[in-house]
């Protein structure tokens, strides 16, 4: 080997940094290969929910976001395109302080994140390197071989973490059987400065019509636009105009931001995928995040996971580490943890594409229904908006919720919060 570490992980993204940053801290050694040649400087939009700030918390790393970079915003304004609300999710009816969401420029938890690391452990993210294969000794896993810089290198760790995304080279020489979902609609994401003083998000929802408007820090905005997953070359072949005006069309309030659009290089474009692995460790490897269970972005939860799935397996790799016991059964600890989080979200994302992405006039009345009621019915909203914050591991609705948000059942609980409400 060229290297022994304790845990070598697989991927710096949302979920391996972190890990590694918790294991650093722990005293336990480990190192983490990127294929990237550094950190993602990409445009992506990033919502951070209660559930991460939470967990930034913890790390001390929720005040070092650079205040410039970072806008709370309280209310998302559910509204069908032209304009008319139909609903309003207010983070106010959650417990402070993380009763808001944190709408972040691009990379900046993650840069933060990574520096804490750096810090900490300088040289431990080994970027420019990919993950090859699994080093065995017999039937035992006992390190990766990897390529950096196009020369192999073998790094032997009593664990193996795949941390590597939704299409992860780890699972696959796990040989994990892996259910993999694509949706038919993906999203164009655009960062623009806006003109009309926007406070709170707005987020219209039609038929087959879904484009969000989150403020961001500074007079920025990110726009969020519903495309179906191969249409963006027809989009482009369209014109950057063509864009601006269908955005018009759905709210002309905000013309004057949308002429701030005025090259592609203001987009990126976000495919969505869902990924459900059968297990999510096996002896001395274990996956986390996208690896183990893309989901779809209506969670609004992909990066919350992948770091809460970071949180709960270093503390089950500190347990692993003092007892010497890498075997699967010990490290099942952290997927019995996180499974049932992880699945309800999945579900809750797949009715939210069922309902949200409708073209069917019939899903697109009932959605709306339902819309109104959550409006109406602080019960409802908010276990729609624990569940969104990441605060709950049950599903939102029960069947009776279910008659109730479509008004086909009166709800006489409607304003009386649940005295439950699950402690972040
Ligand atoms: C455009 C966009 C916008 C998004 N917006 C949001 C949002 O607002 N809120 C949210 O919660 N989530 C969002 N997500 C999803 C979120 O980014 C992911 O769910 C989260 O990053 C998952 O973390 P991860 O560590 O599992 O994977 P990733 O963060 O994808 O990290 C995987 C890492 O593995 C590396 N890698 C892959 N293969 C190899 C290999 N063979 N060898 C070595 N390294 C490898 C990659 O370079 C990458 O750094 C967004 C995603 C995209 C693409």
């Amino acid at each position: 080997m060229d290297l022994k570490t304790d845990v070598v992980i697989v991927g710096a993204g949302g979920g391996g940094a972190v890990l590694g940053l918790i294991l650093a801290r722990y005293g336990i050694d480990a190192v983490i290969v990127d294929q990237a040649d550094g950190p993602p400087h990409g445009l992506r939009g990033e919502i951070l929910q209660p559930n991460g700030q939470r967990i930034l918390d913890q790390l001390g790393l929720l005040e070092h976001l650079p205040s410039h970079a970072v806008r709370p915003v309280r209310r998302f304004h559910f509204r069908s395109p032209g304009g008319r609300r139909l609903c309003t999710i207010d983070y106010d009816l959650l417990p402070a302080p993380y009763n808001r969401a944190l709408v972040t420029w691009p990379n900046v938890v993650h840069q933060t994140i990574v520096q804490a690391l750096e810090d900490l452990r300088p040289g431990w993210i080994r970027y420019g390197t990919s993950f090859r294969r699994l080093v065995k000794h017999g039937e035992s896993i006992v390190g990766i071989e990897a390529e950096q810089h196009g020369r192999p290198v073998r790094i032997g760790a009593k664990l193996v973490v795949g941390a590597d995304g939704p299409c992860s080279k780890v699972r696959e020489a796990l040989g994990i059987r892996t259910a993999l979902h694509r949706y038919r609609e993906g999203y164009l994401v655009a960062m623009l400065t806006c003109r009309e003083g926007l406070e709170e998000a707005q987020y219209y929802v039609g038929r087959r019509t879904i484009l969000g408007i989150f403020p961001g820090a500074g007079h920025r905005v990110y726009v969020l636009y519903m495309i179906p997953s191969d249409a963006l070359p027809q989009l482009r072949l369209e014109g950057i105009d063509n864009l601006r005006k269908r955005w018009i069309a759905i709210d002309p309030a905000w013309h004057r931001t949308f002429a701030t659009l005025e090259d592609w290089g203001q987009t990126a474009f976000m495919g969505t995928g869902r990924v459900r692995a059968k297990t999510w460790v096996s002896d001395r490897a274990a996956l986390i995040g996208d690896a183990a269970h893309g989901m779809n972005p209506h969670a609004s939860q992909g990066r919350m996971q992948a770091m809460a799935d970071a949180v709960t397996l270093a503390d089950v790799i500190r347990r692993c580490a003092e007892k010497e016991d890498w075997s699967a059964s010990a490290l099942a600890h952290y997927e019995r943890l996180r499974r049932p989080q992880v699945t309800m979200l999945q579900r809750l994302a797949d009715e939210e594409v069922m309902f949200w992405n409708t073209g069917n006039p019939v899903l697109a009345w009932l959605r709306d229904r339902v819309f109104a009621t959550i409006d109406r019915n602080p019960r409802l909203q908010y276990q729609v908006l624990s569940a969104t914050a990441g605060l709950r591991q049950t599903p939102p609705f029960s069947w009776l919720d279910r008659l109730q948000a479509a008004g086909l059942l009166p709800d006489p609980r409607a304003h009386s919060l649940p005295t439950d409400i699950p402690a972040l």
